[in-house]
């Protein structure tokens, strides 16, 4: 049973072939971290990436290249993904010198933008529409919530009326867009997480990325949770939720994930099943079954 509309099938179905998307340091920074919003950052913006090794990267057309010449055998098609900070955070030649590089990689069929709902600009905008008629284009913006006290407590630097008002500029454009969220934040219940789905379900973005709450090793939620000021999902109930979520969603929305993974390796301290991907996955879609979940059932 298809519990809820994947972007996995989405992209095979759209390109006739699996398509392999590559995470990618742009070298772009972030608003609420080099002290424009803040220098703190979000609450649980892994301060470990803003080191200065992480600072002397590959360019992006190289680490691509590498993903590219260890996966051939398996792909023949690639979408670059610029993932950490804000890809948006700087001035259309800017941008334009990370992603036009990329796009002339052969086997490249598109771009996948991963950026904050304040990082944009008329010029982007324009920018952003002319990419989006020459290649796939998707931008994921990061919401976490739809209440604004939660991205307050978070200290996420925007409002959720900033990701509204993106999110419709981008799809008057059609750009296809991405709601990155967290399950589990501190101080909302599940009515509250509820209903960030139904605000979710009343924006025209297209996909959404779904995330449990990590505790990483450096973000300021460590701190918070060795002081108990956090409390953690265990599997069952985050598939609870989950479920419900999902329920609450359009049923065209676009699920890219339905969790968060890491390892202890790169710094995760709990919830420790999502070291464990595939069994977890394998808890949420037995969990699923029981419930007898399935997107956009709850849409009213
Ligand atoms: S928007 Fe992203 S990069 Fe910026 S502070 Fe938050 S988590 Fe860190």
């Amino acid at each position: 049973v298809e519990h809820y509309n994947s972007y996995r099938s989405y992209i095979k179905k759209r390109f006739g072939q699996e398509v392999l998307k590559v995470p990618l340091s742009g070298g772009f920074s972030c608003p609420n971290r080099d002290g424009m919003k803040s220098h703190t950052g979000c609450l649980f913006c892994d301060n470990r990436s803003f080191s200065p090794a992480a600072l002397k990267i590959e360019s992006p057309v190289n680490q691509l290249r590498a993903i590219i010449s260890k996966t051939s055998h398996r792909y023949s098609a690639f979408i670059p993904y610029l993932q950490p900070f804000s890809n948006t955070y700087g001035t259309v030649e800017q941008l334009k010198a990370v992603y036009e590089p990329l796009l002339e990689i052969p086997d490249v069929v598109g771009i996948a933008i991963g950026t904050r709902p304040d990082c944009f600009s008329n010029a982007i905008y324009d920018y952003l529409y002319d990419l989006s008629k020459r290649t796939y284009l998707s931008i994921e913006l990061g919401l976490q919530s739809g209440h604004n006290i939660t991205l307050k407590r978070c200290n996420r630097g925007h409002t959720v009326e900033e990701f509204s008002s993106a999110i419709k500029r981008l799809a008057q454009m059609s750009i296809e867009t991405v709601a990155h969220v967290m399950l589990g934040l501190p101080g909302e219940c599940t009515d509250m997480m509820i209903k960030t789905a139904q605000y979710i379900a009343s924006v025209p973005v297209s996909g959404v990325k779904i995330h449990q709450l990590m505790i990483i090793s450096g973000t300021e939620f460590e701190l918070m949770y060795n002081e108990g000021l956090l409390n953690l999902f265990t599997i069952e109930e985050y598939a609870d939720i989950l479920c419900q979520f999902i329920e609450n969603l359009r049923p065209d929305q676009l699920i890219h994930r339905i969790m968060a993974d890491s390892k202890p390796d790169f710094g995760l301290i709990a919830p420790l099943w999502s070291a464990n991907k595939s069994a977890s996955i394998n808890v949420i879609h037995r969990i699923m079954n029981t419930a007898g979940c399935k997107q956009g059932i709850k849409q009213a």
